[in-house]
């Protein structure tokens, strides 16, 4: 696990964009770094399924959204991942908002890069063609309720103790569903579709919220 590439997002995500970090905040990143391998567990469960085209559907579920044509259009399979940090660092985080909101903030940040760090290392080893980028919904104008749908194609609840809330968020709150389809090459992101780049805090700042290089 690459620490610094964590960090590096990590600060990214706390609206850093190069400047210099203050002693007290430093020794909390790094407080927080030392601590994430004791409370984070990652968990993980993926399955590999047949897409169809014309209309776009995985197994039962309709993908037709403008953004997934796009990604998939010459994808033939697709991997369904579903991740998680888990309770334990669910729990620490409500105990951390109570008596350290500081640090909260940074644990949080932090939870939430090494949760895509543990995903993409774990993704090398189980693809080994080409690939897209892990699309995952809520992001351009695919509905967070897909989440639902793919938890209970995966069984997220039985494998990784993944469920989704009324409001289709996950729970645990630091997990992850993704899709990736395989065969065609486009690994990079952009903010072309994103429904959030009229106020994107990333790009105000002059970031992208996804690693560009
Ligand atoms: S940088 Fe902002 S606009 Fe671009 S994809 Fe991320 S959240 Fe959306």
């Amino acid at each position: 696990m690459n620490i610094s590439k964590i960090k590096e997002q990590a600060l990214k995500y706390l609206g850093y964009q190069g400047q210099s970090i203050d002693i007290q905040t430093e020794k909390l990143i790094n407080e927080c770094l030392d601590e994430i391998n004791q409370i984070a567990h990652f968990k993980v469960v993926y399955q590999r399924y047949p897409l169809n085209h014309h209309p776009l559907r995985l197994h039962h579920i309709s993908l037709e959204y403008d953004d997934l044509i796009t990604l998939f259009q010459d994808c033939h399979e697709v991997i369904v991942i579903g991740c998680t940090l888990g309770v334990a660092f669910e729990r620490t985080m409500k105990k951390l908002y109570l008596i350290n909101m500081t640090k909260a903030t940074i644990m949080d940040a932090i939870g939430s890069s090494y949760l895509e760090a543990c995903c993409d290392e774990y993704e090398k080893t189980i693809i080994k063609e080409k690939r897209t980028f892990r699309f995952c919904p809520g992001y351009g104008r695919v509905p967070l309720s897909l989440n639902r749908e793919l938890a209970q194609l995966l069984d997220c609840s039985k494998h990784i103790g993944l469920t989704i809330q009324n409001n289709d968020l996950l729970l645990p709150q630091k997990s992850m569903i993704g899709i990736i389809g395989l065969g065609q090459d486009k690994t990079k992101k952009s903010c072309h579709h994103c429904k959030q780049i009229e106020h994107c805090q990333f790009r105000k700042r002059g970031q992208r919220c996804y690693k560009t290089n």
